[in-house]
């Protein structure tokens, strides 16, 4: 970007958290100026710690499902709030209804009054249990609207709708990106999801905690990955969702044999109970993002993991 021109304003919500923040880093190091926007419900300010003071990078601490209110341009609007563990939709259902209905309309409301782009992130969950295999955008899902993930998938499938009327009705530039699961640097220990769930316990030394007969697949992107998919779908023209994730699919047993083998852990596995509505398969297809964005992940499992090993090292 020339230094002649004020740089690009992008709100980012849910900054503080995994995604968010990594979403922040990307945007700041494109020249933007950046104001993440979190009510810290699941996201955290060590998140941002690194940017305190950064001339660029405003916090501002705010529910996104009230009024936003935002003096000065915003060139592009980022909404990546809301809760994204499956236990914490069991802790946290209205809330995660309320950023994935009310959220969205405020941050497309922000975006409207301003003139700016808009990128809703939208899940895999969207397809519920799938019955394709992999799953393509053009896949309607297989959702149960009143089990405890439908909290989660039809406030996200609402989101969907709403970011789409949005463009139809009021001509907003849009974008939804399907994001698939995602691991890396700054995930939560305890938020119960599985990568680091097996980590913090192969690293303690206690008992992997697999669900279900660990049959079950999913397809793992690295955080880096999925964060340049992001960018380059922000700056497309393209209005409908796109699927971000990595194509390789592993069963969580498989998973878990690996965590093991990358830590040199001696831990055991034990086989808990199948969460209600577990997606017995998940894996994006990814030709839409390919053709698109000439995208597609370049960090493999094995250097993914070591690195988010690292990382949790500290923590636990
Ligand atoms: N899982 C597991 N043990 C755990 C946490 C999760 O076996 O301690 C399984 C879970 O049943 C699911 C998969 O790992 O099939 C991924 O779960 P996660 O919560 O990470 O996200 P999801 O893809 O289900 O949204």
């Amino acid at each position: 970007m020339s230094t002649m021109n004020a740089p690009f304003v992008s709100v980012v919500t849910g900054g503080a958290g995994f995604l968010g923040s990594h979403l922040v880093d990307r945007l700041l190091a494109a020249g933007h100026r950046v104001i993440a926007i979190d009510n810290l419900l699941t996201g955290s300010t060590d998140n941002i710690a690194h940017l305190a003071g950064h001339p660029r990078f405003t916090f501002i601490k705010h529910n996104v499902t009230e009024y936003i209110y935002l003096a000065g341009p915003v060139h592009y609007v980022f909404h990546f709030a809301s809760p994204a563990s499956p236990i914490d939709y069991l802790e946290l259902p209205i809330q995660t209804l309320k950023v994935g209905s009310l959220g969205t309309h405020n941050t497309l409301g922000l975006a409207k009054a301003k003139g700016a782009k808009y990128l809703l992130a939208s899940t895999s969950e969207c397809y519920g249990d799938p019955l394709e295999h992999p799953q393509k955008e053009t896949y309607w899902g297989n959702v149960n609207p009143i089990g405890p993930r439908g909290v989660y998938d039809e406030a996200k499938r609402f989101a969907e709708a709403m970011t789409m009327a949005y463009h139809r009705y009021h001509n907003m530039d849009t974008k939804i990106v399907r994001i698939f699961n995602t691991y890396g640097p700054r995930m939560r220990l305890r938020d119960g999801r599985v990568v680091p769930a097996f980590i913090s316990q192969a690293l303690r030394g206690e008992p992997l905690t697999v669900f279900g007969e660990g049959k079950q697949t999913r397809s793992f992107c690295y955080v880096s990955d999925l964060i340049e998919g992001i960018y380059r779908l922000s700056q497309s023209d393209y209005h409908e969702p796109v699927n971000i994730g990595n194509p390789t699919e592993f069963t969580i047993l498989e998973f878990a044999q690996l965590v093991l083998k990358l830590t040199g852990s001696q831990s055991a596995l034990t086989y808990n109970p199948l969460p209600v509505d577990d997606p017995k398969q998940r894996r994006p297809d990814i030709s839409l993002a390919r053709k698109l964005l000439h995208w597609e992940p370049q960090v493999d499992l094995l250097s993914g993991l070591s690195r988010t090993i690292e990382y949790f090292r500290d923590k636990v």
